[in-house]
């Protein structure tokens, strides 16, 4: 590849408000964005990805894995049987077309359960085809609220998505850990430098039991991360759990006060007001109302939860089995517990009507005497304790509390810590839930029909591509890995009117490219340093600068990774590097 020719031209600023790993990409000339979500893939960014699908599908080959392309427009059909036509109408996030001619409505593929669980019914007779796993690379969409961060977030990405299909719950676990360490594999042979597979919520796929491959990036990763490293607990934030510090509570006393407490909406304020006392939030409970939406339903439930603990919405949401759970609005709350904003409590509320149920977290299970909201206006109630008319004894308590640093390790007690990551990979149990809705079953030796056991596994391709610069760059730009650089040397000769110089230059780019290697050759009449800052910025593997010791028969070598520098006779260079390669 000769500079000359390449298109788009690399630029000395990226566009107002870009940064990181993004800004690199669209300085360099790897990708231009047609709006928010849509990116155009150009010369070098498409050299880059199709490097990452090689990889991607010569891991799954190796653990026999069957390639397939599923169609990206899918049949309203299709997720009618499974439900998720409808959820995914209600979330807004699925993009639609409809066939002018038929009037027949598609959906376009945010993710293909529906579509491979159709095509396992109609191919896995019997117990002997299994297990089996397809997989594919193809472009997703999904009606993203906010597309943002280049790649890392589009309208439309790229997914190596894959479906594996057992015979039991066994057989289903077995391919869950196939994929567990052949995702392992791939992110380290892309070249990620920091990744991590972590416990997940499993959101809108269903299913039990996920795991997201995280790498770590404390700039732009979305997700919060709960890790320990004295064992290997590491959850994402929305499913994490950890143990806290209890009081002694002491023996419950008999009948509960009512204390005027005007203007004291806050956990801190209330400890303020309870100083002398020594009532500390963790001696209080507190009382959240929230709104549920569940298919065609909205109700109001209420969580209870130690004082110096926060409630985790995802966990709640799970607890219910609810589409959405958010706080609810002060008009409602008001409705609800007939006092203001700050005052509610389990005291009754159930009875009053407006809610459909209290949720009590494992943090209360176990207090005495607390103080809680008396859903009245400027009063709170003190040693209240369960067991009584007005609040009997949970018949269960949750894990509904939101974990955070310096909480302790569910497992080993170890202090947790946080830290941000990009997920680029997760994978699922999906169990039978898409069998039993989709009819996919097979014939058990014993001649009996049986639903298949499924898992599905997926890589935002495309995301992973500016992962892998985010993890791997520096001021000057990008800093390849040699697995996915588009190129993997690039020739720099320093004075493009120096003939000597250009027709080493030339001869160097023939030898190698001959040789196979990957090549470009930067032939612009441009200054050196400008040249020097674009072979940064493109972030090639290795530079061989031709100056003014070429006619004396010698190039350099730099390496981008570590800036070192080394003169070479021109006559070795290809040997050279292949020794660079073997090292
Ligand atoms: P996120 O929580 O980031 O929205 P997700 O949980 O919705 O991701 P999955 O449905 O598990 O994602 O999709 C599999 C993979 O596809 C993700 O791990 C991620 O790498 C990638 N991905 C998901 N949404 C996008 C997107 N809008 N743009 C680019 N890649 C995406
Ligand atoms: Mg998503």
């Amino acid at each position: 590849m000769r500079i000359s020719k390449l298109i788009p031209k690399t630029r000395r600023q990226a566009a107002e408000g870009l940064s990181g790993a993004h800004a690199l990409l669209v300085r360099a000339g790897y990708i231009r964005q047609v709006e928010r979500g849509l990116f155009v893939l150009a010369p070098l960014g498409f050299r880059v990805w199709r490097k990452l699908q090689d990889i991607i599908f010569a891991e799954m080959e190796r653990d026999g894995v069957l390639n397939v392309n599923l169609p990206i427009i899918q049949p309203k059909e299709l997720w009618d049987k499974t439900g998720r036509w409808d959820r995914y109408q209600a979330s807004k996030t699925m993009l639609t077309t409809r066939n002018p001619n038929t009037g027949r409505e598609f959906g376009l593929a945010p993710t293909a359960e529906e579509v491979v669980t159709w095509l396992a019914a109609l191919e896995v007779q019997s117990y002997q085809d299994l297990p089996v796993i397809f997989h594919q690379i193809g472009w997703k969409f999904r009606a993203e609220t906010r597309p943002h961060g280049g790649l890392l977030r589009g309208v439309e990405f790229d997914m190596s998505d894959a479906y594996s299909f057992d015979v039991d719950e066994a057989g289903m676990r077995k391919s869950f850990e196939l994929f567990r360490t052949l995702y392992t594999r791939i992110f380290s042979r892309v070249g990620l430098r920091r990744c991590i597979a972590v416990q997940a919520d499993s959101g809108a796929i269903g299913g039990k039991g996920s795991a997201e491959f995280m790498a770590i990036s404390e700039e732009v990763g979305e997700d919060v991360l709960i890790t320990c490293a004295a064992c290997n607990y590491g959850a994402n934030l929305e499913r994490a759990t950890s143990r806290y510090p209890r009081p002694e509570y002491s023996v419950p006393k008999v009948g509960r006060r009512g204390e005027h407490t005007p203007g004291t909406r806050t956990v801190v304020e209330l400890e303020g007001l309870f100083k002398a006392e020594g009532i500390t939030a963790d001696r209080m409970v507190k009382t959240i109302v929230l709104t549920v939406t569940k298919g065609a339903e909205t109700y109001n439930v209420a969580v209870c939860i130690r004082g110096d603990l926060e409630i985790n919405l995802v966990k709640v949401r799970n607890a219910l089995g609810a589409d959405e759970v958010a706080a609810a609005e002060a008009e409602t709350v008001r409705e609800v517990t007939g006092a203001e904003v700050g005052f509610a409590g389990p005291l009754g509320l159930v009875e009053h009507g407006q809610v459909r149920d209290i949720l009590f977290d494992q943090s209360t299970q176990g207090m005495t005497n607390f103080l809680c909201g008396l859903n009245e206006t400027d009063y709170h109630a003190l040693d209240v304790n369960f067991g009584s008319d007005e609040l009997p004894v949970p018949t269960s308590f949750h894990d509904l509390h939101q974990t955070k640093a310096g909480h302790q390790c569910p497992e080993c007690e170890a202090k947790l810590t946080e830290s941000h990551g990009i997920e680029v990979g997760h994978i699922f149990m999906l169990q039978t839930g898409y069998a039993q809705k989709m009819g996919a079953q097979f014939r058990d030796a014993g001649g009996k029909m049986q639903d298949i056991w499924m898992g599905c596994y997926g890589i935002g391709v495309t995301r992973l591509l500016q992962t892998v610069v985010e993890q791997s760059r520096d001021k000057d730009g990008i800093i390849w890995p040699e697995s996915i650089a588009p190129y993997q040397v690039i020739i720099v000769p320093v004075n493009a009117a120096d003939t000597v110089q250009m027709n080493a230059a030339k001869a160097l780019y023939r030898n190698f490219q001959e040789n196979g290697v990957q090549v470009m050759l930067d032939d612009r009449d441009l200054r050196g340093g400008q040249k020097f800052a674009d072979a940064d910025l493109l972030g090639i593997p290795l530079r061989i600068t031709v100056g003014r010791k070429a006619s004396e028969g010698v190039v350099e070598f730099r390496r981008r990774s570590d800036g070192t520098v080394e003169e070479v006779p021109t006559s070795e260079a290809h040997m050279h590097y292949l020794g660079l390669l073997a090292k």
